[in-house]
């Protein structure tokens, strides 16, 4: 096909400075899950790492096994989702360490490490309100303390206590802030590291920051939909869809890129391209081609930009349209579309 998505890995490098300035002394660990939110999870951990990250976030420990291959032995690698014993020894294993957000797991844990010889590094988690996972309040005091035999014992070190929060409204996230900063008092006597925050509340919210932050949608230049422009955040996408123009018929250039490949239907009419002659009107989009506007001159094999850093319209410009998020519109991208970097 001849289309592909650009990833700026210069643009990248800003945004990654521009988080770390503003979320200092906090650290940033990097989330790359979902193959680095569709941007190349290969090609986006060593520049990362180039760039001083010492942190990376994954749901899924094969996605951190994939993490600590990219990134080397220094960076520290968590992962979040474990299924089975078998994330847990490999996790151990890879030097990947365990968001825990049940006590079942965590005496899956010890016993993994009791029969392998080598502790885990564990991330309690504790449920602030999103009832995804996590322990309950009530019950946290009882799971510290179960941790911490665990530890007494050599079979694993407790090293984190997190949340996840909806960053939808303050009100709601000061509540399980106010959790959080309980559950964290309860480890007071060996402090271990905090995070809570991802993009939104690290940016808006210094309160949030304690000693990590977990950032993924504005190191990839995706701000929230109906929330503060990409100018004010300081941040800019990395990613751009670019296609050919592949025919010109009926007042349209078309390029080679469709609904197929993830450019959803629905914005035809409603987003310009950036064309060799200027913004012109995204006229139709079909399964496998996109018709733009004709520019005067226009040639076969010009490029156009239809969406991303390159583009009149972002990931999250299209999202607002659409009612959805900038992270759903850069995921949709097929990956047969292939990544290029620049
Ligand atoms: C996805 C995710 C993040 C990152 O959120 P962004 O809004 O993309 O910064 C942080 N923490 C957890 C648990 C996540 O699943």
């Amino acid at each position: 096909m001849r289309a592909r998505l650009d990833v700026d890995l210069d643009a990248f490098a800003a945004n990654l400075q521009r988080i770390r300035e503003t979320v200092a002394p906090a650290q940033h660990m990097l989330v790359v899950k979902d193959d680095a939110y569709g941007h190349g999870l290969s090609m986006i951990v060593p520049r990362a790492v180039a760039c001083g990250l010492g942190w990376f976030g994954t749901f899924d420990v094969s996605t951190a096994l994939a993490v600590r291959e990219a990134a080397g032995p220094a960076p520290r690698v968590l992962a979040w989702t474990i299924y089975d014993d078998t994330d847990i020894d490999d996790a151990v294993a890879g030097g990947i360490e365990l968001g825990v957000g049940d006590d079942g797991l965590l005496d899956d844990v010890a016993r993994r490490a009791r029969a392998t010889g080598s502790p885990a590094r564990v991330h309690l988690k504790i449920d602030t309100g999103l009832h995804r996972n996590g322990i309950r309040p009530e019950g946290w005091a009882a799971t510290v303390a179960r941790a911490r035999g665990y530890e007494a014992e050599g079979l694993l070190s407790l090293d984190g206590v997190w949340s996840h929060i909806a960053e939808a409204s303050d009100e709601e996230d000061d509540a399980a802030r106010a959790v959080f900063m309980q559950a964290s008092a309860a480890l007071e006597d060996a402090p271990v590291l905090r995070h809570l925050a991802a993009s939104a509340a690290a940016f808006a919210r210094p309160e949030f920051r304690f000693d990590l932050v977990r950032i993924g949608a504005f190191a990839y230049g995706i701000r929230p939909a109906g929330g503060p422009s990409d100018q004010a955040l300081g941040i800019r996408p990395i990613a751009t869809l670019v296609a050919e123009v592949v025919a010109v018929a009926d007042g349209a250039a078309v390029v080679d890129v469709g609904s197929v490949d993830g450019l959803d239907s629905r914005l035809a009419g409603r987003l310009s391209a950036a064309t060799p002659a200027g913004p012109r009107e995204i006229v139709g989009i079909d399964a496998f081609t996109t018709r733009i506007r004709l520019w005067d001159g226009a040639r076969l094999g010009d490029e156009v930009a239809l969406l991303g850093g390159r583009a009149p319209s972002t990931a999250t410009d299209a999202a607002e349209l659409l009612g959805t998020i900038g992270e759903q519109i850069l995921l949709r991208i097929s990956p047969r579309v292939p990544r290029r970097y620049r």
